[in-house]
């Protein structure tokens, strides 16, 4: 869209004469399509579990190749970051969301997600500054959604880098938890507000009690450590239910509105319940 031109020739400049070795069809695609703004920001809405209302939206990119047609990111991220593409791709979702959302109604926050390849960028600070400036959106409503592998490394060093995220009002959230390695020490040790369940966890929910009990454990957890925990991937109402029974604070998935273009998303009607 309009203004979105510029700052992808910028940030493709940047990274092109960084990279200068030969590289397979996918990459030299996924190169072009960052230089040709073929990425596109898609946005899914969270809501407060409790009361059902729309309080955010999660930015989720995805690739609109000319033949192939809209590309998924599990298809394209994990060979971004292999090859460094995800330092400007990331570049451009954050610019895109943190512009977007700064055209929303003011209670509506946006999530990004950073690849841990991001946080070894020494600019990465500087980068989420000059994003949030330039867009004028208020530090208050981005959350960056990161995943434990950065915890696992460079611990130290990430630690210091989200205090200072957190230090201008940015929130932090912890994405996929339950699916990797983390101990429990992980969530004392890192100043996270929000803890995001995994999906496999509320598949399970209706048919395993098991899934009920580690969830429950994990809002007990995650209120004595004083952050809030979402449930992703709620896709029926029955889950739904229970997940608020449990006590989980705010809930995402296609019950609530799949991930779409921002063209389809109406701030004067009530949150849609699918899509
Ligand atoms: P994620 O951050 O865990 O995002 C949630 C994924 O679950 C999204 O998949 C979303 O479409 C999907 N989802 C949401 N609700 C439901 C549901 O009710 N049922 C089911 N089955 N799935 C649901 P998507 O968009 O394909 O993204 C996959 C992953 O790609 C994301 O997982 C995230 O790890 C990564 N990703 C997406 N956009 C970005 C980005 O801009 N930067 C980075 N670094 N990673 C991204
Ligand atoms: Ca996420
Ligand atoms: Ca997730
Ligand atoms: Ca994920």
């Amino acid at each position: 869209s309009k203004s979105s031109g510029r700052n992808c020739f910028t940030i493709y400049d940047k990274a092109m004469s960084a990279e200068l070795e030969a590289r397979s069809t996918l990459e030299g695609d996924l190169r072009d399509a960052i230089a040709r703004c073929q990425l596109e920001v898609h946005y899914q809405p969270f809501v407060d579990a409790l009361s059902g209302t729309r309080r955010g939206f999660e930015a989720l990119v995805r690739w609109r190749h000319p033949t192939r047609g809209l590309i998924a990111p599990d298809q394209f991220i994990p060979l971004a970051e292999e090859t460094g593409l995800i330092v400007p791709l990331g570049e451009f979702v954050l610019r895109r969301a943190c512009a977007d959302a700064a055209g929303w109604p003011s209670d509506l926050a946006v999530a990004v997600n950073l690849s841990p390849i991001q946080f070894k960028e020494a600019e990465l600070f500087e980068m989420i500054s000059a994003a949030l400036a330039d867009s004028g959106l208020p530090p208050q409503r981005l959350e960056i959604e990161i995943t434990e592998s950065v915890l696992l490394e460079r611990g130290v060093e990430n630690h210091a880098f989200m205090e200072r995220l957190k230090s201008i009002g940015i929130a932090l959230a912890l994405d996929d938890f339950g699916t990797g390695y983390s101990s429990l020490s992980y969530l004392t040790a890192f100043p996270f507000d929000k803890i995001k369940i995994d999906k496999s966890f509320i598949r399970n929910l209706t048919h395993q009690p098991r899934s009920s009990a580690i969830i429950s454990s994990i809002v007990t957890l995650a209120r004595g450590l004083d952050m809030s925990v979402t449930a992703e991937g709620v896709e029926t109402r029955e889950e739904y239910e229970r997940l608020k029974a449990l006590g989980v604070n705010f809930a995402q998935g296609y019950l609530f509105g799949r991930p779409q273009p921002i063209e389809r998303i109406l701030f004067d009607a009530p949150a849609k319940s699918s899509q």
